[in-house]
């Protein structure tokens, strides 16, 4: 598979991670690909569905696997727009995948490459790892998405002047004691 092919496919990541926006989720989406085929999509869920597994891999994993019902996708490539976690990345390597094309890198939490490289370690199954693809689009999302959340933060969290009523003392220091 070529770089067009994978230019191609992160766009249908960067797709899905628009709808998990538009839900207020932050904004990672994935597909799994088969023969030039997308047999698995999803996008990150975890607030609205109130549950800490609902990241996009693995629900494009598993959409894959009921797709092609079984559970080695050992033809698939998956596409994913930021660095996949440790979850993901081991249930990427458990479902025997080729290849993971991520875009942006994950520095707090990437497990392919930043935080750690868990594909370099001596597992049954060494999936090809490719990054940087679309990563300015696929960081850009995360970045407005965050710079827009918080900016509703502070407009819901405007503070009110405080009246003479305050009880000034009661408050918490500002300054630090170290
Ligand atoms: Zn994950």
């Amino acid at each position: 598979m070529n770089k067009k092919d994978d230019f191609y496919f992160m766009g249908l990541a960067l797709e899905l991670a628009k709808q998990a926006a538009a839900l207020g989720e932050v904004p990672v989406g994935a597909v799994v690909v088969r023969e030039g085929e997308v047999v698995g999509r999803g996008y990150n869920r975890r607030e609205t569905g109130k549950n800490a597994l609902a990241h996009a891999e693995l629900a494009a994993i598993d959409e894959a696997c009921r797709t092609l019902g079984g559970w080695r996708l050992w033809q698939c490539d998956l596409y994913v727009t930021l660095e996949p976690c440790p979850m993901c990345t081991g249930a990427i390597i458990n479902s025997r995948m080729v290849r993971v094309v991520y875009g942006a890198s994950d520095p707090k939490a990437g497990c392919c490459g930043s935080v750690i490289d868990l594909t370099a370690l001596p597992f049954n199954h060494k999936p090809q790892l490719v990054s940087g693809v679309r990563a300015e689009e696929c960081a850009a999302l995360l970045s407005d998405f965050f710079k827009t959340l918080r900016s509703a933060r502070r407009q819901t969290e405007t503070p009110t002047e405080p009246t003479p009523s305050t009880p000034l003392s009661n408050m918490p220091p500002t300054t630090s004691k170290n």
